[in-house]
Order: C-alpha cells, then sequence, then structure tokens
C-alpha cells in the first residue's frame, strides 16, 4: 500500500466511524468498509446514495492536493477551477489528495433490507425485472438501491444474490421486493431497522466479508451497460461455473450492480471530466477473480476467464455496430482499456485532460493507476 492510499483508507476510517456514531449523518462513499473514500471518488464514487445525491464526486466541495514536485495546491470550484474540473473523473492522475471536503446529508432513521437468492433458473424473469426498473421510461425511486452479485454458495451452486435496500419502513420495502419475491427466491433474509453505520456488515460488506478479505489477489474487469442482455448474461453464468469449479478461483464472483442512476443524470455532464457514459448507463458489471498464489500461469488464467466473462456481458454492445461502445468504470477497469473507453469517448474531454495534464503533471508522476497519457 502507498502512502496516499494509507492516507485515505486513514480518511475512510474517520469517515466511517464519523458515520456509525452520528447516525443521523450521510455522505455519498462507497458500499465496501474496505475501500477507501478518495480512491472511488476520483474516478466516480459509486454508492448507496447515487440515485437520491449523484456520485461521491458530484459532493466534492474541495480538494487540497500535493503535486508530483511538492506544491501544495487548494482546489474547488473557485480555486484552481480547471483542476476541480480534472480531478473529478481522471483525478487519479494529478496528484495526492491530502485531505477534501464533501457534502454531508441527513440520515433516514432506518433502513430495511432483504437479500434475495435466485437459482439458474430464474437469470431470465430476473434480469427482465431489473431491465424493466430502470429502463428510461420508467420513474425508478431514486432511494431505491438494488445490488446483485454472482457467488457460488456451499452446496456448490452459482446463484444470483440480490440486496434491495430502502430507507423507510419494511410496507416501503416490501412493495419495492415484491416483484422480486413473485419471481421465487430460493433464500430469502430480511434485516429490519439498520441505520446507515451497519448497512455494510448486513450488506455482507463488512471488513471480514468475502469482498474484503485479506491476503489475496482480485482482478477487476469492469463494463458498464445500458441493459442487461438475457443471452450474454446466460453466457456469462456458464463461464462462471467453470471459473469456479476451477480450485484456483472458487471464490470468485461477479458484481451485478443496479445503484439506480435518478440523480446522477441530473448533474450536467460537461461540469466534470466523468466520461458521460458513466451517468448514463445503469448497470455497472466485473467479474472479480480471487485467487491466493500468483503465478504466472494463474494470473494468465484469471485474466483469461476475466475477458471471456467480460465479452459474454458485452455481447449486445458489441453486436450494435458501434451504435453503443464499450466503457469502462475507471475504478473497475483492468488496465487493458484503451483510453476512450475509460476516460470516454468525447474527445474534447480528452484534448483538455491531457492538456491539463500537461499543466499540472508535467513530467507524468502520476501514471500508475490507468493511465491518461
Ligand atoms: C471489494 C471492493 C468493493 C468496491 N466497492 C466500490 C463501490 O462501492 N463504489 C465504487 O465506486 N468503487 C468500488 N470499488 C472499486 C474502487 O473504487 C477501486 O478499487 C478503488 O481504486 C479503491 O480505492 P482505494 O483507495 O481503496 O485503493 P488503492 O488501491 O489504495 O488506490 C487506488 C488508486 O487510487 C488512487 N488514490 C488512492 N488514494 C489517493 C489519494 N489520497 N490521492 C490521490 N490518489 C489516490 C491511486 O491512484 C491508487 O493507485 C470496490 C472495489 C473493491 C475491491
Amino acid at each position: 500500500m502507498n502512502s496516499s492510499s494509507r492516507a485515505s483508507k486513514q480518511v475512510f476510517g474517520l469517515l466511517f466511524s464519523f458515520a456509525k456514531n452520528s447516525p443521523n449523518i450521510t455522505l455519498v462513499t462507497g458500499i465496501c468498509e474496505c475501500v477507501s473514500a478518495i480512491g472511488p471518488l476520483l474516478g466516480g464514487g459509486h454508492s448507496l446514495l447515487q440515485s437520491q445525491y449523484g456520485f461521491a464526486l458530484d459532493n466534492l466541495i474541495s480538494v487540497r492536493l500535493v503535486l508530483a514536485d511538492g506544491t501544495i495546491v487548494d482546489v474547488s470550484r473557485t480555486r484552481n477551477a480547471d483542476l476541480f474540473w480534472a480531478l473529478r473523473g481522471a483525478g487519479h492522475n494529478f496528484g495526492v489528495v491530502t485531505s477534501f471536503k464533501v457534502k454531508l446529508y441527513d440520515a433516514p432513521p432506518q433502513y430495511q433490507l432483504y437479500s434475495l437468492l435466485f437459482q439458474q433458473d430464474k437469470l431470465e424473469p430476473l434480469f427482465n425485472l431489473i431491465n424493466e426498473i430502470d429502463s428510461p421510461t420508467r420513474a425508478r425511486d431514486p432511494k431505491l438501491f438494488i445490488n446483485g452479485v454472482l457467488t457460488r454458495i456451499p452446496s456448490g451452486a452459482a446463484v444470483f444474490n440480490y440486496t434491495i435496500i430502502y430507507p423507510g419502513t419494511k410496507a416501503q420495502l416490501e412493495a419495492h421486493a415484491k416483484p422480486f419475491l413473485d419471481i421465487g427466491p430460493s433464500f430469502t433474509k430480511y434485516v429490519p431497522d439498520l441505520n446507515y453505520g451497519n448497512i455494510y456488515v448486513a450488506f455482507g460488506q463488512g471488513k471480514s466479508s468475502g469482498p474484503c478479505m485479506k491476503n489475496t489477489n482480485q482482478g477487476l474487469m469492469g463494463v458498464a451497460l445500458p441493459k442487461w442482455d438475457i443471452e450474454g448474461m446466460k453466457k456469462a453464468y456458464t463461464i462462471y461455473q467453470n471459473l469456479t469449479a476451477d480450485p484456483r478461483f472458487p471464490y470468485s464472483f461477479i458484481l451485478l450492480e443496479n445503484y439506480g442512476i435518478v440523480n446522477v443524470k441530473t448533474v450536467d455532464p460537461d461540469s466534470v471530466s466523468l466520461p458521460r457514459e458513466e451517468r448514463e448507463r445503469p448497470i455497472l458489471a466485473s467479474p472479480v477473480i480471487t485467487y491466493r498464489v500468483a503465478n504466472d500461469q494463474t494470473k494468465n488464467d484469471a485474466s483469461d476467464y476475466s475477458s471471456r466473462i467480460k465479452d459474454a456481458l458485452y455481447m449486445a454492445v458489441d453486436a450494435s455496430n458501434g451504435k453503443v461502445k464499450r466503457h469502462a468504470y475507471v475504478n473497475y477497469a483492468s488496465g487493458l482499456e484503451s483510453v476512450p473507453e475509460i476516460y470516454g469517448y468525447e474527445q474534447w474531454k480528452i484534448d483538455k485532460l491531457k492538456k491539463l495534464k500537461k499543466k499540472w503533471d508535467p513530467n507524468n508522476r502520476f501514471r500508475f493507476y490507468n493511465p491518461l497519457v
């Protein structure tokens, strides 16, 4: 871990304990307890709260940044505004954030949660339902949070584990969960009356959860999609079964995220460097290949499984003859993508970012993480 990420994890620790000990306050952060606050934010910041308040970066007020030459700069809408624009989307390319201010919100008194498991035979109705919920003609409730993962349970079956969270009463959650329950999950768990600070653990994203497992390698290869493609999902499911039957990768999973984009879409896409595609696509998915021993063969095989799952998820996008292009969320990117695939296809944004890069990091010191140049 480098010192910047150590610092950002400390900041997240502070934010998290702040949220835990101040149940009346929330802020837009990622949904996993072992991920920092600023790492995700610099490239977007997908969150339980995004559909209500926009991405984490939409809630950034100011930053203190150390440049490659050691200069400290304050950055906000009114101070070094060009850099503020660049940091919100391509932020890993410009410096080390040592402190930052974000907006806070009043927290609802309680969240209700359903965790549901669906077997393979429910794939089609499940993904048709989620497409329907996120279809552009439907007014999705911005408080509704839906998150899925394809995982292997101890009995050996690969199942879709969906979590539905709503800030309100059980009756309100049930109204949203009913179409999912009607499909016939094989397992249902209801968790009542959570405050914001203890959602992470209830949701299986706490520090001791599978996604936060220590001493493992985790490879992501994210895709952002306009809708689920049933045939592509079927193919991805089969590859996932083979992947997790391989004794090197049994704990791997596929993220299937539909957090909601109601108020992500209301922010002017040109006000930040974040690519437009990130705001417009309601689905974030990624194989997460987990393995302990990282020899060359295992690394190659992990990458091969990831690529095949990614290609399956992109099947309909690739068949669109260029009408829809591949887009990877920078924080889920594998590093094998092209610059436009990560930072967007709008040439003016890429040109502006490269110009700002020359101004603020002329020797291209910050090029470790999905670099622009
Ligand atoms: C289990 C898991 C759950 C996740 N959940 C979410 C989620 O809910 N929402 C979401 O949007 N993403 C999520 N992600 C993806 C996450 O955004 C990226 O993995 C991100 O890189 C994590 O940042 P980090 O600081 O924790 O990691 P690190 O590996 O420590 O940092 C990643 C990169 O961020 C940059 N960085 C970190 N700190 C600083 C700093 N202070 N100043 C400048 N640059 C810095 C550096 O370039 C660094 O290389 C998740 C990832 C995992 C593995």
